[in-house]
């Protein structure tokens, strides 16, 4: 491009989505004839249950689908939604509260956009989900990332949050069960963040999109269950695509304070309208339906975990903690680091160049922890077939040995 031909500073300090480039390079790569094994994207192999492709297939034909509907959602999914919030999250929300949206990332990103001015401040608990950051950064706002290692199962630490807040500080990001690391937060932290942000009047972004995928003994906290005083200042992330195997229907909500959820309709008015009704109506049929098929999802899932997170410490220089949420193992690698690996005796100084040798030498596909603000780790999601999952170690091994 010539000179004049300059993009804005904006998008110029935003960084592609890591877990959808390693997710179209892998898929690119299966396209051109290779057999590559995907543990990049979290995205569900199971196809979406059939009573919602149905629901999909009537709402086709029906010609009420084929016009625009209200911004912020069919009223009959709002009101499912806000139903499904009492069952789950632990408290009575009105249909009026809720903003349907194009996927969960919509969701996070009109969040920022009606809450943060120019150099307002967002905590970001560490590791944490790619497009956090970015999102912010989108609205102006500065993310402030607080790390929490393994040595804590990953749980945000209360001090260090402490630490980073300032007179900037907006909103705290609450994430679990998390991506990437597969934590599932104690209730005592998230209780001990919701009095927090209550003291402190910071508003409260909690994304709850894992939330029926936790394993062994682990339980899920909603925050605005721990703390209900904190639901004034609340925001709720959710969407269709993890807990019904939903992905590529693009359907996720807000469920906000009334003012919130306002102002993120206007957004969205200009931004994309109504979600499309086709998505909405199977939505609808998912989030108004029975749980049944996310417990078999899930159990399919917990089989997973327990063999790559074997098959994961089996091999020797990988350490990973055993996560009891979501659908990720989050390996840390760094004694692979910075010596020869592979039959070309690669050397790779960084999670980043290995995630990159890995595909490009054994055609597994992997998200390095550089994305997830993790340098070190390696994110796997167990969301695939058995029998690829299996491959896909076994491949690591050989590789790595
Ligand atoms: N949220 C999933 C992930 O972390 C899907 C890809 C994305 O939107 O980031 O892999």
């Amino acid at each position: 491009m010539v000179d004049w031909q300059v993009l804005s500073t904006r998008i110029g300090k935003v960084a592609p989505s890591a877990t959808l480039a390693v997710d179209s390079k892998a898929k690119a790569m299966k396209a051109a004839g290779l057999d590559v094994i995907g543990f990049g994207a979290g995205e569900p192999n199971f196809p979406t249950p059939g009573y919602i492709v149905e629901a999909a297939a009537n709402a086709c034909r029906d010609p009420r689908n084929h016009r625009y509907t209200p911004t912020a959602g069919l009223p009959e999914l709002r009101q499912a939604i806000a139903d499904k919030t009492l069952r789950d999250s632990g408290f009575a929300v009105q249909p009026e509260q809720v903003v349907v949206t194009n996927g969960g990332k919509q969701a996070v990103y009109e969040a920022f956009q009606v809450l943060l001015n120019e150099g307002d401040e967002v905590i970001i608990p560490a590791p944490y989900w790619t497009s956090y950051p970015e999102a912010v950064k989108l609205a102006g706002g500065v993310p402030i990332k607080v790390f929490a290692g393994a040595d804590r199962g990953f749980e945000p630490d209360m001090d260090a949050i402490e630490q980073a807040r300032t007179a900037r500080t907006k909103a705290i990001v609450v994430n679990t069960p998390a991506n990437p690391t597969g934590a599932v937060w104690s209730e005592e932290t998230v209780t001990a963040i919701g009095e927090w942000a209550l003291e402190h009047h910071i508003w409260v972004i909690s994304d709850e999109i894992y939330e029926h995928l936790h394993y062994d003994d682990a339980s899920v906290s909603y925050i605005g269950a721990c703390v209900p005083e904190v639901r004034g200042q609340l925001l709720i992330l959710n969407g269709v695509a993890k807990t019904y195997a939903m992905t590529g229907w693009r359907v996720g909500w807000m469920v906000a304070p009334a003012p919130v959820a306002k102002a993120a309709t206007t957004l969205q008015g200009h931004l994309s309208s109504n979600v499309s009704n086709v998505s909405q109506r199977a939505a609808l049929a998912a989030v108004g339906g029975s749980l049944r098929a996310v417990a078999m999802m899930r159990a399919a899932f917990d089989a997973r975990r327990k063999a790559i997170v074997s098959a994961l410490n089996a091999v020797d220089g990988i350490v990973c903690p055993n996560p009891t949420g979501a659908f990720y193992a989050f390996a840390n690698v760094q004694a692979l680091l910075g010596r020869p690996i592979g039959p070309g005796n690669t050397v790779c100084a960084t999670s980043a160049q290995f995630a990159a040798a890995l595909l490009d030498q054994a055609h597994v596909a992997a998200v390095p922890g550089e994305a997830f603000g993790a340098p070190g780790y390696l994110r796997f999601s167990y969301a695939l077939a058995d029998d690829q999952l299996v491959e896909g170690m076994r491949r690591l091994t050989a590789w790595v040995s």
